[in-house]
C-alpha cells in the first residue's frame, strides 16, 4: 500500500486531486479518487487540494509507538523545518518533549545537510562536463524515476540530508539504535523503503503526527523545559529547508547573472526545467529543483504561515545556536561516511488511446466535434479530449463530466416523471373502471327496454327520444372521461404555453372527482376570477395537481373536505390544495420530495409523487410550500409566476 491513500466515505467527488496531481496518479472509480501507488510521488498536494479531508498519509505513529517499546535506543533527527511548523517551541523545548515520549535522544538532521552539501560542492567541481540534477527532494526523485527515467543519469547520486543523518547513526555512531526522522515531508516516508537508501530510517514521523503523539500524551512541548540536543552539530547546515539552502551551504553560488547554477521551485517551474533537459535544451550545469518552495512548505506543515515568516524562523535559528568550531570537527569526524546512492528506472507506462477510441468517448459524453467541447475542467482535466483520453487508460470515468451528468440527470427526472404518470394511472383506472361502468350499465339498460318496447310495439316516440338522449348523454360521459384520461397518459414534449390554473385543476377534478365521491370526500373549489395566466406546460401541471388531489384523498380515508382555492398574489398565481386528512408529522416533512419517500403500505405507494411535484414546479421557476398539522389535515400551496404579457 502507498504512502497517500484516500478515505471513500469522505471523497466527494470534486476531482481537486486530479488537477493537482503533477504525476496522474489518481483514478476515479465509482466516483471515488484513488491514488494509484504506483504512480504516485508522494509530493503531497493532492492532501493539500483536498477539503474534504479525504486524501491521507499513511500513518506511521504505530510502528514508532512499537519502536519505543522496544529495548533498543530510539533517536529522532528533527528537521531543521521545526520553528517554522512549532514557532512557539524552541528546539530545546521540543527536545524534552520527544524525551518524554520516550525517545532517547534527538538529533538535527540539518548536520546530514553539512555532510551532504559538501559533496555536492565536490560533484559538481568534478562533473563540469556534464549538467547534474540534485537528489534531495524525494518527491523529484521518484518524479524523475517513474515519468523521466531518462533523467536518471543526470541525478546526484548522493543521499538526501536525513539518510546521510541515517547512516552517521547507524554506521558510526550507536548502530544498535533506532532512527525516527520527523519532518515536514511525505516523500520522506516513500525514501526510507527505497532500496536504494534503505535500511537506516526506521520510520518516518510528519510533524502533524508529531503533534497528535504529544497530544495524546498530554505533552504540551511550548511548556517544557529547554533540553539537550546530541550527537553532531549543524552550522548553516540548519538553512537546508529555505530554497537556495542548499547552494549557501556549499558555498555554490546562483549568481543572476549566470545560468549555470539554477534554483527551481514549485511544480511549474520544476517540470518546466526537467522539460528542457528531456529536449535536451538545458543550458544549466546545476539545477537544484523541488516539488515545493523548498522544505519550508513541506506538506506536513499545519499552520497559516507565510514562506517569508517561515523563511525568518529558520534564519533566525540557524544563525542563532552556530559553534562553527565544534561543527568543523564533527564534520571531520563523519567525514568517512558512505554518501552516495543509486536510482531505480521506476517508468510505468500508461495506454496511448487511439484517435477511434477517443472520438468513442468523446461522442458518448455528447462531446464530438470540438463545437460540444466546453473544457470547462469541472472533471479535473483541463480539457474534454484529455478526459477522454483518460477515460481510454482507465483512470476517469464518463460520469466526472458535469454536463454530460446534468443531461443524464435532466433524463432521469424525465423518466420519474413517466413513472409517477403510470402510477397515477394505475391508482385512477379502479375508480375510472368504476366510473366508465356506471353509465354504460344504464345504456345497456335503456337499450334492453327500448328493444323490448319496440318488439311489443309499445313505445312512444317522446318516450324513445328520451332514452336515446340519456344514453347518448352516458356515452358521451364515457367518451370524455376516456378522452381525458388518454390526453394524461399521453407522451407529449413539455411545451410552455398559457395556461389558466383555473381550467387545469377543472380537467383534474373531472377526472379524479369521482374517486373523491367514492371515498366520501367532498370537494370545494375556491377558483379566484380573472386569474392571470401562466407560462406552463398544461399536461405537467395536470400531473402536479392530480398528484396532490391523490395524495389529500389518500390522506382522508374516512371521508373530509379537500379544497381547492387560486388567487393572485404578488405577479403569481397561487393554489392552496387543501385537505382535512391526517396530516404529515413534522419529522416527515423534510423528506416530501425526496424520491421513493413514502409511508404508504407497499403497493398503495411509491414515493414519487411529491417529488414529482416539486420537479416540476421548480422547472416552472414556482416554489411549493407546505403545512401540515397531524391529525386536522396539509396545505400543499404552489406558486407559479404570471407570464409577463399577464403580469399588472
Ligand atoms: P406516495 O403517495 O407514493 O407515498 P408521494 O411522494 O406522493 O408518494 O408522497 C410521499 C408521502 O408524503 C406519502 O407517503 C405521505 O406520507 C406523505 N403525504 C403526501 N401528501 C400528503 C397529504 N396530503 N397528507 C398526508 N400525507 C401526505
Amino acid at each position: 500500500m502507498g504512502f497517500i491513500f484516500t478515505v471513500e466515505e469522505k471523497c466527494k467527488g470534486c476531482y481537486a486531486c486530479i488537477r493537482s496531481c503533477p504525476a496522474k496518479a489518481i483514478r476515479v472509480k465509482e466516483g471515488i479518487a484513488g491514488v494509484m501507488d504506483e504512480r504516485c510521488v508522494a509530493c503531497g498536494y493532492c492532501i493539500d487540494i483536498c477539503a474534504a479531508g479525504a486524501k491521507q498519509t499513511r500513518s506511521e505513529v504505530e510502528l514508532v509507538r512499537r519502536l519505543l517499546k522496544e529495548p533498543a535506543p530510539v533517536i529522532a533527527l528533527l528537521s531543521s523545518s521545526l520553528p517554522a511548523a512549532f514557532p512557539e517551541v524552541r528546539p530545546g523545548q521540543m527536545v524534552s518533549a520527544l524525551k518524554k515520549l520516550g525517545f532517547s535522544e534527538v538529533m538535527e538532521a540539518a548536520f546530514g545537510a553539512e555532510l551532504v552539501c559538501r559533496e555536492y560542492g565536490r560533484f559538481v567541481a568534478e562533473n563540469e562536463s556534464k549538467p547534474v540534477i540534485s537528489s534531495t527532494c524525494p518527491a523529484m526523485v521518484s518524479f524523475i524515476e517513474k515519468f523521466h527515467p531518462e533523467l536518471i543519469d543526470y541525478l546526484a547520486p548522493i543521499v538526501s540530508p536525513a539518510v546521510a543523518m541515517g547512516r552517521v547513526v547507524k554506521w558510526q555512531y550507536n548502530p544498535d539504535a533506532r532512527v525516527v526522522f520527523i519532518g515536514p515531508c511525505i516523500a520522506k516516508k516513500a525514501e526510507r523503503s527505497d532500496e536504494m537508501v534503505g535500511g537506516v530510517i526506521d520510520a518516518v514521523l510528519t510533524f502533524p503526527e508529531l503533534g497528535g503523539m504529544l497530544a495524546v500524551k498530554g505533552i504540551d512541548p511550548a511548556s517544557e523545559e529547554d533540553g539537550e540536543l546530541s550527537g553532531p552539530r549543524p552550522g548553516l547546515g540548519r538553512l537546508w529547508p529555505v530554497p537556495g539552502g542548499l547552494l549557501k551551504i556549499a558555498g555554490l553560488s546562483a549568481d543572476i547573472l549566470s545560468s549555470d547554477i539554477v534554483v527551481a521551485e514549485g511544480i511549474d517551474r520544476s517540470t518546466s526545467c526537467l522539460r528542457e533537459f528531456v529536449e535536451g535544451k538545458a543550458r544549466t550545469k546545476f539545477l537544484d529543483i523541488f516539488f515545493c518552495q523548498g522544505c519550508i512548505d513541506g506538506p506536513a506543515i499545519d499552520n497559516d504561515l507565510s514562506l517569508f515568516e517561515r523563511r525568518r524562523l529558520i534564519v533566525e535559528y540557524a544563525l542563532n545556536e552556530v559553534d562553527r568550531a565544534r561543527t568543523e570537527s564533527d564534520i571531520e569526524r563523519y567525514a568517512g561516511i558512505d554518501l552516495r546512492r543509486g536510482f531505480t528506472d521506476r517508468y510505468t507506462e500508461l495506454p496511448t488511446p487511439g484517435e477511434k477510441e477517443i472520438s468513442r468517448v468523446l461522442g458518448q459524453i455528447n462531446k464530438a466535434g470540438t463545437e460540444n467541447q466546453l473544457n470547462c475542467g469541472a472533471c479535473g482535466y483541463d480539457s474534454c479530449r484529455e478526459l477522454a483520453i483518460a477515460v481510454c487508460q482507465g483512470l476517469a470515468e464518463n460520469e466526472m463530466c458535469w454536463p454530460y451528468l446534468v443531461d443524464r440527470l435532466q433524463g432521469t427526472q424525465n423518466e420519474l416523471i413517466r413513472i409517477e404518470k403510470m402510477t397515477s394511472l394505475g391508482q385512477m383506472a379502479a375508480s375510472i373502471a368504476h366510473e366508465i361502468n356506471n353509465p354504460l350499465a344504464g345504456v345497456l339498460v335503456y337499450t334492453k327496454l327500448l328493444a323490448k318496447k319496440m318488439t311489443l310495439d309499445t313505445v312512444k316516440k317522446e318516450e324513445a327520444l328520451d332514452h336515446l338522449a340519456k344514453m347518448e348523454s352516458e356515452v358521451s360521459r364515457c367518451s370524455r372521461i376516456i378522452r381525458n384520461l388518454l390526453d394524461f397518459a399521453r407522451q407529449t414534449e413539455p411545451m410552455l404555453r398559457l395556461v389558466d390554473v383555473n381550467q387545469v385543476l377543472e380537467q383534474v377534478i373531472s377526472m379524479v372527482g369521482h374517486q373523491a365521491h367514492l371515498q366520501n370526500v367532498e370537494y370545494v373549489k375556491e377558483f379566484g376570477p380573472s386569474l392571470p395566466k401562466v407560462k406552463a406546460d398544461f399536461d405537467q401541471l395536470q400531473q402536479v395537481f392530480t398528484n396532490l388531489m391523490l395524495n389529500a384523498i389518500q390522506a382522508m380515508p374516512q371521508g373530509g373536505k379537500l379544497t381547492f382555492k387560486t388567487s393572485a398574489e404578488n405577479n403569481k398565481v397561487r393554489v392552496d390544495v387543501q385537505d382535512t386528512g391526517c396530516g404529515i408529522p413534522k419529522e416527515n416533512l423534510d423528506k416530501l420530495g425526496t424520491p421513493f419517500f413514502t409511508t404508504k403500505e407497499k403497493g398503495k405507494g411509491v414515493g414519487l409523487g411529491v417529488a414529482v411535484v416539486y420537479g416540476i414546479v421548480e422547472r416552472h421557476d414556482g416554489k411549493v410550500e407546505v403545512q401540515s398539522e397531524v391529525g386536522r389535515g396539509t396545505t400543499f400551496t404552489v406558486y407559479l409566476g404570471v407570464h409577463d404579457d399577464e403580469a399588472s
